[in-house]
């Protein structure tokens, strides 16, 4: 496998470029580790989501959808131990005044010492690290209107909390019963106080999760099933196997209460890194908010007779990531005509936009022509229409949000009613009827699609 060109810093300056992704706040000198999403980051990561959706509540009859609320009441934190357990352990340097992960003061983690030499934090002449702290990672905040009256209440650092509290209510309307699951899609927060890699670590991120509730000796097998069935759902967006993998947690890496984790990992460019857990949680959650409610939290099995509390698979995975996946694995740098070229080779079901639509020339009734071939496809796929510059030009900026087809106006167009779809891959250029385009580009959006990369590569 050749060095792929991609870099975290090309990635972001394209997304800076083009809009895609950039920092928040920047007119106040930006705030840490937190990003705003442009008109095609939007796009881009809509198409993220409803491709979970898809394949979550489109493709099976066994999961229901849920979206609740962020704020919960705080006595799910108790019980579902984040407000005990869920730390980091901190040290700060005072000498620098810097703070770092006290288990990521390590080469794998490569965290700097902010001042010359460039050396791990703890290891320049003048650091001077105090003792680890844990650091809760919840931001909280106060309902009410006088901050010391009113009640301490979180934002959510995962969406599988409200999955739980809210498990007994669904199963009494979706007329499901183990194995059965309920998929959410919905922003988290966590006060990360370490240096994120662009998006890949950010204060407020989007999760989807879905909480699979089977019956106990069932679990380890839907395990297994959830760990083919997310790694398949990567490579049908297009990544590429060889940059996907599954890494089981070792034993001691495990939460208390999972039989077993495995993450879902992509090599970015810094490195194999989490798109996804995937964790055997066992009967904990419902037990403990069971416990600390006072509800009953289990099954009953009218037919058999048998109650149970069901065991739960979480797939958890953030769009953020997924994003951030698709965009390194799809940037590529080539040269067409001695000109070098910036493309996205994003499957065209992930792509923002799908198909451009340019008149050749400004004049003679081309814009008129091509404002109609607009119509006739912004029903059927998103689409953009551009006029300005030179067509080389045009195309290059459509090859850099990685639209997989232009389409072209031509003075032979008002002729004959025919237009050229120009591939952003292969480069090509058919010429079609305008009456048969829909189809057309409907049939090659549907149609099987590995990445051009790999072409390469072989
Ligand atoms: P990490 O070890 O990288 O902090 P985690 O194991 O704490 O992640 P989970 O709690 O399993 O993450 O959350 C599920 C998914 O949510 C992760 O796989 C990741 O895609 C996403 N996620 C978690 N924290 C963040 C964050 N701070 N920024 C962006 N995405 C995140």
């Amino acid at each position: 496998m050749p060095d792929d060109v991609v870099t975290m810093d090309k990635i972001v300056s394209l997304c800076k470029r083009r809009g895609i992704i950039f920092p928040a706040s920047e007119i106040y000198g930006g705030i840490a580790n937190t990003y705003d999403y442009g008109h095609y980051g939007v796009l881009l990561k809509r198409n993220v989501v409803d491709a979970w959706w898809q394949a979550m509540i489109g493709d099976r009859d066994d999961i229901v959808a849920l979206d609740s609320a962020i704020i919960q009441h705080p006595r799910t934190w108790e019980a579902s131990g984040h407000l005990a357990g869920f730390t980091d352990p901190l040290v700060d340097c005072r000498t620098c005044g810097q703070r770092f992960r006290a288990d990521h003061l390590d080469a794998e983690h490569d965290v700097r010492c902010p001042r010359k030499p460039s050396v791990l934090p703890g290891q320049g002449p003048d650091c001077n690290l105090t003792e680890a702290r844990e650091f809760n990672l919840m931001f909280e905040t106060t309902i009410g209107p006088v901050q010391e009256a009113g009640s301490t209440v979180y934002l959510r650092p995962e969406t599988a909390q409200g999955i739980f509290l809210d498990f007994k209510t669904v199963l009494g309307f979706a007329r499901r019963k183990p194995p059965f699951g309920i998929a959410q899609v919905g922003k988290s927060f966590r006060n990360e106080i370490t240096p994120g890699n662009f998006i890949f670590r950010t204060l407020e991120f989007e999760q989807m999760e879905m909480e699979y509730f089977v019956p106990p000796d069932d679990a380890h097998r839907w395990y297994l099933h959830w760990l083919e069935a997310r790694m398949d759902w990567y490579e049908r967006l297009g990544i590429r196997g060889d940059h996907l993998r599954l890494r089981a947690h070792e034993q001691d890496e495990l939460s208390h209460y999972s039989s077993a984790t495995s993450d879902v990992e992509y090599l970015y460019p810094i490195g194999w890194q989490e798109l996804e857990g995937i964790a055997n949680r066992g009967n904990f959650d419902l037990t403990q908010h069971a416990q600390h409610s006072g509800e009953k939290l289990e099954y009953f099995d009218q037919q058999s007779g048998e109650r149970y509390v069901p065991h739960v698979i979480e797939p958890a995975a953030g769009v953020g990531r997924a994003t951030l996946a698709l965009l390194c694995d799809a940037y590529d740098e080539d040269e067409i005509g001695g000109e070098a070229r910036t493309v996205l080779k994003l499957h065209p079901q992930m792509a923002p936009v799908k198909v451009a639509v340019l008149p050749l020339v400004r004049k003679d009734g081309q814009p008129e022509l091509a404002h109609e071939v607009r119509n006739l496809l912004r029903r059927r796929m998103q689409t953009e229409y551009d006029e300005g510059g030179s067509i080389g030009r045009r195309y290059r900026r459509q090859d850099e949000i990685g639209t997989p087809w232009c389409v072209t106006i031509d003075h032979q167009s008002l002729e004959d009613r025919t237009v050229t779809v120009r591939d952003r891959d292969t480069l090509t250029q058919d010429r079609v009827a305008i009456d048969e385009l829909p189809d057309v580009l409907a049939g090659k959006l549907e149609a099987p699609w590995i990445s051009p990369k790999l072409l390469v590569e072989d």
